[in-house]
């Protein structure tokens, strides 16, 4: 890839040719508000916080979605930058609804944080401001599109990296909105409930239904932990207040699956505080179960399997491993089929 030197705020940096100034600026240390854009996904240079000034340009221009040059020579922190960046919040409040007290997202959200860097109380403009009904009949997350700032994330990851292309824009001018299919609810849509959208969203427009009012944000202790639910082994970050688990966000910093997940991962975590799941071994005896010791339970197993083989033979034995175990856990079971029991019928649920 060809280089190219440029000075951003003074420095030279060296880039790559067709890198953005987002990106070279970012190389070197230097982070350019924004809010639209969300690296992995294209910019849709919407939110206009990450304007720069760039000599021989009489507009200022989206450090986003523009490329470097050689020679080029960028300034992000001027007098000019930042009054274009404030009047971008500005205009963004001035369609926002005042919930930060009850949103789900305060704490970690892209507007309020810049308001807050900003010294936005309140938007300087009055006028019509938009009263969507809050949609959220899936039982997974909420659209609160009052909260909307047209980021087009949403967009974005769902026909990009989803492929679903279950939401869009609609409408045009001041109406311009983010809607389903005729907007409709996302079940009458090919929504697969990925909540990708939910993940990149910047603001409290969507948020997960589970956890709603049981913890603000920097009450959530972030654990990462693996899925369980298969082979992939997608990194999760469960959220987590008084030892409970209250919902499951990513991070794009984080595993093989940088950010993404399938609806299973993301929403299926209620088994974990289930109160029907089995904390103690079972034994069925005369068609009822009763609660056993460990030992109990092993030696059943153990005497079992020693039956089938002397009077079967090993073949007559097999052993499903799972994808929600370790690849350590699926050795050991593997071994305990060849080497203790003797046969080779093993599967896996994942292997095809
Ligand atoms: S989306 Fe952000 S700015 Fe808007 S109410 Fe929620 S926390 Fe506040
Ligand atoms: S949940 Fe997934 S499929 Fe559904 S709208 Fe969001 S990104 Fe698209
Ligand atoms: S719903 Fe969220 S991600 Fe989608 S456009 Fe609105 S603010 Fe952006």
């Amino acid at each position: 890839m060809k280089e190219v030197i440029l000075k951003i705020d003074g420095r030279e940096v060296r880039a790559e040719e067709g890198m953005t100034i987002f990106q070279a600026a970012k190389k070197v240390g230097i982070e350019i508000p924004h809010l639209c854009y969300r690296e992995g996904l294209a910019p849709t240079a919407a939110c206009r916080l990450c304007v720069v000034e760039v000599d021989g340009s009489r507009t200022l221009v989206a450090s986003c979605a523009y490329p470097v040059a050689n020679k080029m020579v960028v300034r992000t922190d001027t007098q000019r930058v930042q009054e274009a960046r404030k009047l971008a919040i500005d205009f963004l409040l001035s369609d926002h609804p005042y919930d930060c007290m009850t949103c789900e997202k305060s704490g970690s959200c892209r507007l309020e944080k810049y308001a807050y860097e900003f010294g936005i109380r309140k938007s300087r403009f009055e006028g019509e401001r938009h009263d969507y009904p809050i949609r959220g009949r899936n039982p997974f997350f909420e659209r609160d599109y009052n909260k909307c700032i047209l980021c087009g994330r949403c967009v974005t990851v769902c026909h990009e990296v989803q492929y679903c292309e279950a939401v869009d824009y609609s409408e045009r001018g001041f109406a311009t909105k983010i809607a389903a299919f005729f907007d409709r609810s996302m079940q009458e849509t090919p929504c697969v409930f990925c909540g990708n959208c939910v993940s990149v969203c910047p603001v409290g427009a969507l948020s997960e239904k589970a956890g709603r009012f049981k913890g603000r944000e920097w009450e959530l202790q972030k654990v990462p932990t693996i899925c369980s639910y298969c082979g992939v082994g997608c990194t999760l970050v469960l959220n987590v207040k008084d030892g409970k688990v209250l919902k499951v966000t990513s991070d794009k910093e984080l595993g093989i699956n940088r950010g993404w997940t399938c609806v299973k991962g993301r929403f299926g975590f209620d088994y974990i505080h289930s109160p029907d799941r089995l904390t103690e071994p079972l034994i069925k005896r005369d068609g009822t179960f009763r609660q056993a010791s460990w030992e109990e339970a092993l030696d059943a197993v153990a005497e079992g399997l020693k039956n089938i083989k002397s009077k079967y033979g090993a073949d007559a034995i097999g052993f499903l491993v799972s994808a929600k175990c370790t690849n350590e856990e699926n050795y050991l079971l593997q071994k305990v089929a060849r080497a203790a029991i003797g046969t080779n019928n093993v599967d896996h649920c994942a292997r095809l």
